[in-house]
């Protein structure tokens, strides 16, 4: 039973204007994909007594066993929606993403390709770590929030608080999501305010299928109180509280006799709503036959020998249907792809604000150039994946031969780039895949054999000059890795094919081979691994089993001193000399490098001037730095300090190359730098460009870098979670303990207002979290749930080199794991004598 064919899906994607592009977020278990199914099923995929348990958007089996989502699907639908007495159809492209901080990298990809959030909330459990991280996502993407508080049944039936309660448990909610919203303000996007009287608030139930706006229940009694629904939806919120003796609408809560008076959201909403789900559990058919007349409701013959929660259901679905009341707010406080793409702009494209594609993104222009984000690869077959993206101006057609530049292409440059056509163009349907001849700008689509040249991500366009499409900035980092490695030696290509999949379908996950020929998959946490290898073997490799090691934490190599002595190496000709230091660069400076704030493409006047004024730079370094590394843009920098040395441009080359190197294979085990600059201080070189080529200026560059990090005091950094963990009062102690125990650090332990639970905050070493979260159920009977998101880098005390120390220990045994000898290098070993 589909209310659509897909040939009427396709015309209105033509419609500009009534096109809705939305994520759905929220904390886990907020209930996203139960609400999202009230959507599917409106538009006619599901059937309406199945809606709220079938969870169509949870398309794998382990979700549906789990009960989490854990990909994120994407669904278009078709609804017909009547607006200011006119009927028209409205297209809605939804994403439903999960919401454990593990996937958190999927949510990154589902806002990227939309212009607005659902974010759903559960009214009793209120705001969580996870509503806020996404919420913050999408307001630096240029993302409208608009608000579901979620699960108000559970007030209604379970916690039976007072309707008073209920409202001030709600405008609490309101109140953190305003705060959120107004830290992130941004002028250019207007006013953000979540707002019931403004329309962007639906509450309800997404398990009962029930939801409203206070509109819907302003244009109810507007004729029983004679007063335009426009005006009285501003009374049906905060302190408006109608006095019946002398009939008018008072902002004080007591009447002139000192008699309470209740506002008129919980008079006319909350009062009903109690009386209608008292009546129904009471089995009271009298009170309940009253209440529906009163309230104008209908129910079936049939429905009405339904009891308890089906009846609940039944009543609420028929009356206050949840589609409905989202589909208002959607389509009257989201905006269409050519108002929000106006201001999305900017932050999209990478390329100047006045060139073809910049205007044709502004203006949403099917007939611009082709500009798509490719945000995703979803698995389509066994071997094969669709590129899920967002087609930002121009069209895209099966067939068209297209531009797939990757998150490397730089303009100009021809790394990184395909010139290929695009098989075909299909739409994606939750479950499955519908062909289409073309897909316009504003909407989303799947393109199949792009991957073949994307591996997760990237821009492609019809236009030879355009630039890339900003690269998404993912809020968590693979810092927990596994080694893996086949049963038996003939499994090894399938292996390594396996490998290349699972890179391509999970947005964040990063696949490495190690010197020595180790396969290596990281991820963001524990259960983000589990997934990955689930996926690796059963899809992947067709159930064939591997062996897998413990989880390992990713550590930096970094310096803390500027070093004791010049290291200086000879090419093995001896004709070349070259002569380094090292020295920590400033925290922040690193931080801003990995944001991307500071990046070898900006302007090196600018960035100069930056690095003078914030961070105290010498004016003529500021404008000396040689290179970036690892990958060309990580937050280690090469500098040139020397004076008028000959030959010494025309060495750049080696020095890049060396860098690249050493600064993903540090001196002390192999492991990537993180905060070094690196001074070139002098050089001798040979006149002759034969004596000094890459062969021989390699080596001693990077036995350099090598000895001027040893020389500098090394040290090594640990990545550190966030733990965010939410508990009844009385297990706060078994938190303690656990944390105790784990060189955990609480950072705050606050009371959630309205709950008996408290959430606890502590910082929590990566090496230390493994096994963390079965180790806190066990110490709190199962009451405490964590949620770890990578935090911030920590340097681990004590000198290296020092036997008894942790951090040597540390070293060795990455060392001894590596197969690199267990003796910590010291700098002599690098170093050459005069
Ligand atoms: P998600 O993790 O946000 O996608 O959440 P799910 O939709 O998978 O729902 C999580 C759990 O909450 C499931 O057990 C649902 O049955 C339950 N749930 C979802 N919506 C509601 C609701 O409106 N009321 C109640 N009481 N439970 C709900
Ligand atoms: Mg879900």
């Amino acid at each position: 039973m589909v209310n659509f064919t897909i040939a009427q899906l396709r015309e209105h994607m033509g419609n500009r204007h009534n096109i809705r592009n939305m994520s759905v977020i929220a904390h886990v278990d907020h209930g996203k994909s139960t609400l999202t199914d009230a959507l599917v099923q409106k538009a006619g995929i599901i059937g309406q007594q199945q809606a709220g348990d079938v969870r169509i958007m949870d398309t794998r089996q382990d979700e549906q066993e789990r009960g989490i989502t854990i990909k994120s699907t994407g669904i278009s639908l078709y609804y017909e929606f009547e607006l200011a007495g006119k009927r028209d159809g409205y297209l809605i492209n939804i994403i439903d993403s999960p919401g454990h901080v593990d996937f958190s990298s999927e949510v990154t990809a589902a806002i990227r390709v939309t212009d607005g959030g659902l974010v759903v909330v559960d009214c009793v459990e209120g705001v969580s770590v996870q509503t806020e991280t996404v919420l913050r996502q999408a307001l630096t993407e240029r993302v409208r929030p608009v608000l579901m508080m979620n699960k108000i049944d559970r007030v209604l039936l379970e916690l039976k608080s007072d309707s008073e309660e209920a409202y001030q448990k709600f405008q609490r909610v309101i109140e953190d999501i305003n705060v959120l919203i107004a830290t992130y303000h941004d002028e250019t996007l207007g006013e953000m305010e979540i707002n019931p009287v403004q329309g962007n608030v639906v509450f309800g139930s997404g398990l009962h299928q029930f939801g409203f706006t206070l509109r819907r229940f302003a244009a109810f009694y507007s004729s029983k109180f004679g007063i335009p629904a426009e005006v009285l939806v501003k009374k049906l919120w905060g302190d408006n509280f109608f006095n019946p003796k002398t009939k008018k609408w008072q902002k004080t809560d007591t009447d002139e006799d000192g008699k309470k008076l209740k506002r008129g959201f919980v008079q006319y909403i909350m009062d009903p709503l109690y009386v209608i789900f008292g009546a129904i559990m009471d089995d009271n058919r009298e009170k309940l036959d009253k209440i529906l007349n009163q309230m104008d409701i209908k129910i079936t013959q049939e429905q009405r020998a339904y009891k308890e929660r089906q009846l609940v259901k039944a009543v609420m679905q028929n009356w206050i249907p949840a589609a409905d009341a989202l589909l208002e707010v959607i389509i009257l406080n989201l905006p269409s792809p050519v108002d929000s793409q106006k201001y999305r702009v900017e932050t999209l494209y990478t390329g100047p604000m006045d060139d073809p594609c910049a205007n044709a993104i502004r203006n949403c222009d099917p007939d611009g150039p082709l500009m798509l984000y490719v945000s995703k690869m979803v698995p389509a077959d066994k071997t094969r994946f669709n590129a899920f993206g967002r087609v930002f101006s121009g069209t895209v057609r099966t067939g068209m031969k297209v531009r797939m530049q990757g998150p490397n292409f730089l303009h100009g440059k021809k790394e990184d780039l395909y010139i290929k056509p695009i098989q075909r163009v299909v739409l994606y349907m939750g479950r499955k895949f519908e062909a289409v001849d073309d897909v316009p700008c504003g909407n989303t689509c799947c393109l199949v054999g792009v991957d073949q040249y994307l591996t997760k991500s990237g821009t492609i366009t019809d236009y030879e000059d355009a630039y890339n499409i900003a690269t998404m900035k993912f809020s968590v980092s693979p810092v927990v890795r596994v080694a893996v490695e086949p049963k038996s030696m003939a499994d090894l290509p399938k292996l390594v094919e396996g490998l290349k999949r699972l890179a391509k379908s999970d947005p964040l996950c990063v696949i490495s081979t190690s010197d020595s020929g180790e396969h290596v998959i990281a991820g963001a946490g524990e259960l983000h691994l589990e997934i990955c290898l689930k996926d690796l073997q059963d899809d992947f490799m067709g159930g064939t089993q591997v062996k897998v090691s413990d989880p390992v934490v990713q550590f930096c190599e970094t310096v803390t001193k500027t070093s004791s002595q010049t290291a200086l190496a000879k090419s093995p000709n001896k004709h070349n000399r070259i002569y380094m230091e090292a020295e920590p660069l400033d925290d922040e400076l690193v931080e801003e490098i990995e944001k991307g704030y500071i990046n070898p493409e900006k302007d090196a006047k600018e960035m100069g001037k930056d690095l003078v004024n914030k961070y105290n730079w010498d004016p003529t370094d500021s404008r000396k730095i040689w290179c970036f590394g690892p990958d060309g843009k990580g937050p280690n920098l090469v500098v040139d300090k020397s004076k008028a040395v000959q030959y010494l441009d025309e060495c750049k080359d080696s020095f890049e190359q060396a860098f690249a190197w050493a600064s993903s294979k540090g001196a002390l085990c192999d492991e990537t730098m993180r905060g070094i600059r690196f001074n070139v201080m002098d050089a001798t070189l040979h006149p002759d460009t034969i004596h000094r080529g890459a062969a021989q200026m390699v080596p001693p560059i990077r036995s350099c870098y090598f000895a001027s990090e040893l020389f500098a005091s090394p040290a090594i950094l640990e990545p550190v979670f966030l733990a965010e963990i939410t508990s009844p009062q009385d297990a706060v102690g078994g938190i303690y303990s656990c944390l105790n125990k784990r060189r955990g650090q609480v950072v705050s332990e606050e009371p959630r207002i309205g709950t008996p639970l408290v959430q606890v905050k502590a910082y929590l070493p990566v090496m230390e979290s493994f096994g963390f979260t079965a180790d806190l159920r066990a110490h709190t009977s199962g009451q405490a749930f964590p949620q770890c998101v990578f935090d911030h880098w920590q340097e681990m005390s004590g000198d290296v080199f020092d036997e008894s120390s942790k951090p040597n220990g540390v070293v060795k045994s990455i060392r001894k794991r590596k197969g690199l000898p267990e003796a910590i290098p010291k700098g002599d070993q690098f170093v050459d004598r005069l």
